[in-house]
């Protein structure tokens, strides 16, 4: 027997597992039939398309076993297993680099919030919520030896030689004396309906069965009523993606997300499309109602399952989808993709990449059918995603139309964000230019900008882009549509004569005055004029556009130095 001891990351976890969450305890089992299924998932997918595994008998399916005698809880899969290696990798340490930056920006409620650690994915730990001790047994496909793995969730664990037929893993969880409500098999059983009830594999369970008295044909008693332990099968076992549409009911919608997003809280909405032609394919996806944590990250988990023809293939594939739409959950299933696609085929394989485009499209109208018709709706969506969106505005080229159509900004003549399609009502129909102003800061500084006091005395609209992503963004774009998109330093107004003569009086009037600050300001500034764009303040500084180091700087800007 040899002794380990916990990676600190995930002792940290498991210290919170332990002393900080009391409520919605019962995901632990979400995760560990998760984990289950992974682990078919994955030999599912070698014994189709690997010679190595084509012998091996694969019947798969998952077991949860109650003990009320031991007040053990257990739940077996026959899936890929672990060996010793798999044991030290995965059940003692966290391989996730983001973990220890999640970690320590929990704050107090939200080490509470059993929710937020499922999101992250460490869920073989949540078992500690209910267990004093874990024991774990596993036998990897394909391999001869057996471990079993100990742990009381204190800091160590320990692996030692087992003995067990065929292969998959066996998780005995010893439950706590607060937690022995999870003994009771119909609390089992609606925990899984609830969470676990379309992950495509079968579980079962003992379940007593009521057998009604036996009579004869006077009505006289034979046998009396009796019950009966039966194994059953208790959840739908089928892949909620290939259901038709109209036989979903939206309450299987929302529990198949808690499965695939790990997540208690309901979606904000889900799209639901099967593609037939050419190419057969669906998707469902998820929009949640709120940010993972990791949404800002580079490293951020992605959401999105590849299945191929009911065959998982993965879920860490960052180009399934591009990573301006990172925050949809869901699934991707295609008939028409090879079983044994690897990574870099992927990438480059042309039917992916058709999938891909339609994919991208459906979702970028359903959300402005959203948008249309339920604003609320798409307020939340744009609050928590809005800015991520935004970046496909550079990284899409092909689709920056539809996505500027689903922008809402700040402008200067509105105190709520607008949707562009609405601003765009507003812009003169003759000059159709599109104003902006772009800048590093606080909202209300922007809008008081000296450059758009020409604007408000014009009662002129105008864009106010505040977020640092603007800054790099909108310089590239120049148009949409019969529009133009000009920065409102390089916007130009007809002036009336009496405007132009008024500004060669004031000039002149002035010329002793900007002849002056030409001479404190000296080389500092290239010269000193009067202006008429200016209405509340005194003074401002002008780019020179010529000037190579006001280009040089732009470009440094854009390329965010
Ligand atoms: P995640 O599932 O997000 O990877 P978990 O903490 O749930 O994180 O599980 C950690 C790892 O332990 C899994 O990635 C997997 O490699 C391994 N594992 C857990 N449960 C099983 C199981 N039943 N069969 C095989 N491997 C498992
Ligand atoms: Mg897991």
């Amino acid at each position: 027997m040899a002794k380990h001891q916990f990676q600190t990351e995930a002792n940290q976890i498991l210290n919170l597992m332990i002393h900080s969450l009391y409520s919605n305890k019962e995901i632990f089992i979400r995760e560990l039939i998760s984990n289950a299924s992974d682990a078919l998932d994955k030999l599912n997918m070698l014994v189709l398309t690997d010679d190595a595994y084509k012998g091996i008998a694969f019947s798969p399916r998952i077991d949860i076993v109650v003990d009320k005698e031991t007040k053990t809880l257990t739940i077996k899969d026959s899936g890929i297993g672990m060996n010793e290696e798999d044991l030290m990798n995965n059940l003692g340490t966290i391989a996730k680099s983001g973990t220890k930056a999640f970690l320590e920006n929990l704050t107090g409620d939200q080490k509470k919030d059993s929710n937020l650690i499922g999101q992250f994915g460490v869920g073989f730990y949540a078992c500690f919520m209910v267990a004093h001790k874990v024991e774990v047994t596993t036998k990897k496909a394909g391999e001869d030896k057996a471990y079993l793995w100990t742990s009381k969730g204190d800091g160590e664990f320990d692996i030692e030689d087992a003995s067990m037929e065929g292969h998959g893993t066996q998780i005995v969880m010893y439950l706590n004396e607060d937690d022995e409500e999870f003994l009771d098999s119909y609390r089992i059983e609606n925990i899984i309906k609830k969470y676990s009830n379309h992950i495509p594999f079968p579980i079962f369970m003992d379940k007593e069965k009521y057998i009604p008295a036996k009579k004869d044909d006077e009505g006289n008693e034979i046998e009396p009523s009796k019950n009966e332990i039966e194994n059953v099968q208790i959840n739908r076992a089928n892949a909620l993606w290939t259901i038709s549409k109209s036989e979903i009911k939206d309450e299987e919608y929302k529990d198949f997300y808690s499965t695939i997003a790990h997540s208690s809280e309901e979606p904000l909405a889900w799209m639901h499309n099967k593609a037939e032609g050419a190419i057969e394919y669906t998707t469902l996806f998820y929009i949640p109602s709120k940010a993972p944590m990791d949404l800002y990250r580079v490293d951020y988990q992605t959401g999105i399952k590849l299945y191929i023809n009911r065959v998982f293939i993965t879920d860490d594939e960052k180009e399934l989808m591009p990573t301006y739409m990172r925050f949809l959950r869901g699934v991707i299933d295609s008939k028409d993709l090879p079983l044994n696609v690897s990574r870099e085929i992927l990438q480059s394989n042309a039917v992916m990449a058709k999938i891909r485009n339609a994919s991208v499209k459906k979702v970028l109208s359903e959300l402005a059918k959203i948008a249309k018709n339920d604003k609320e709706k798409y307020s939340t969506f744009f609050k928590e995603f809005g800015n991520v969106l935004k970046e496909g505005l550079y990284s899409d080229y092909g689709n920056r139309e539809k996505i500027l159509e689903l922008m809402k900004f700040n402008t200067l003549e509105s105190n709520e964000m607008v949707m562009f399609e609405d601003f765009l009502k507003n812009v003169d129909e003759e000059k159709k230019e599109i104003y902006y102003i772009t800048g590093k800061t606080s909202l209300s500084m922007l809008k008081n900008s000296p450059a758009l006091e020409r604007f408000k005395s014009r009662n002129i609209d105008v864009l106010i882009l505040n977020e640092e992503v603007d800054t790099i963004i909108f310089p590239m774009i120049t148009e949409y549509k019969e529009y133009k998109f000009v920065h409102v330093s390089d916007a130009k107004f007809e002036e009336s004569e009496e405007e132009k003569k008024a500004e060669e009086e004031t000039s002149k009037t002035f010329e002793g005055l900007t002849k002056e600050l030409k001479d404190i300001l000296g080389d500092n500034v290239k010269s000193v004029e009067t202006t008429f764009d200016l209405v509340d303040s005194p003074v401002k500084l002008k780019e020179d556009k010529e000037d190579p180091a006001y280009m040089m700087a732009k470009m440094m800007k854009q390329m965010g130095q």
